[in-house]
């Protein structure tokens, strides 16, 4: 294993707490922009500080996508809040809450990052909780998407934070496509806002419930619809002949 730290001379006797003392902005660190993200964090801004995405601009001027970059170490089970998980934060700041995986450590992200995070049971689990379908954009596993159907929707199972009633933030198992899972979904706040507007009260008060939550409820009529998308054609033939179809 090749150990990425120039500045680590002299071997590798205790690795993890050369490379966290590693100056986050020194040139010889080779780490990439989320490691030097990480260091960052812990050296200058300090557990239970907050932070802004100027800070960020300023301590790495010209890097696309540096706080992208630094939102990817949740993935590592670090906790950075933002206002929707914590109100008393404005919708600049962000609070850095826990450090999670030594990132900066080549041995431990590798680990972090290949470990089965869930087992394929578990994962068959949650998506039939979830009745096969996204819980975030609502498709089923091997439907076309409406904007684009010659996409299909391919399902996996991701590990993200989920409000909890009351304001406390968990991390849940949830089913998502990847589409979504990649975070290529619209951003327009007046198309979502008169969207949501336009919708009958009964629903203005599910997708409350659903921004409440910042997970998306699946109704029976889904999990219906996306677990017969999973069966095999002749499966469906005969479900098709039951209802009458
Ligand atoms: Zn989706």
């Amino acid at each position: 294993m090749s150990i990425h730290y120039t500045g680590a001379v002299g071997g590798y006797r205790d690795g993890e707490a050369v490379m966290k003392t590693a100056a986050w902005n020194d040139p010889a660190l080779q780490g990439g922009t989320m490691v030097r993200g990480a260091l960052w964090l812990v050296q200058e801004v300090g557990i239970g500080n907050t932070f802004t995405k100027e800070d960020i601009r300023q301590a790495f001027p010209g890097i696309a996508q540096a706080d992208r970059r630094i939102r990817d170490l949740r993935d590592f089970g670090w906790i950075l809040h933002t206002r929707a998980d914590d109100a008393s934060l404005t919708r600049e700041q962000n609070r850095f809450v826990t450090e999670g995986v030594a990132v900066w450590n080549p041995r431990e992200r590798r680990a972090a990052a290949s470990a089965p995070t869930i087992s394929s049971k578990a994962r068959d689990d949650v998506m039939a909780r979830d009745g096969f379908v996204c819980t975030i954009c609502g498709i089923a596993g091997g439907e076309g998407y409406p904007d684009d159907a010659m996409l299909t929707a391919v399902l996996a199972v991701s590990s993200r934070p989920v409000r909890l009633p009351g304001g406390a933030t968990t991390r849940e198992f949830v089913t998502e496509c990847k589409r979504c899972r990649a975070g290529q979904r619209e951003r327009d706040a007046d198309g979502a806002l008169a969207d949501a507007l336009a919708l009958p009260t009964a629903d203005i008060d599910r997708l409350i419930q659903w921004i409440r939550q910042e997970k998306r409820d699946v109704s029976a009529l889904e999990r219906a619809w996306g677990r017969y998308l999973r069966l095999t054609p002749a499966a469906r033939a005969a479900v098709r002949a039951r209802l009458g179809a």
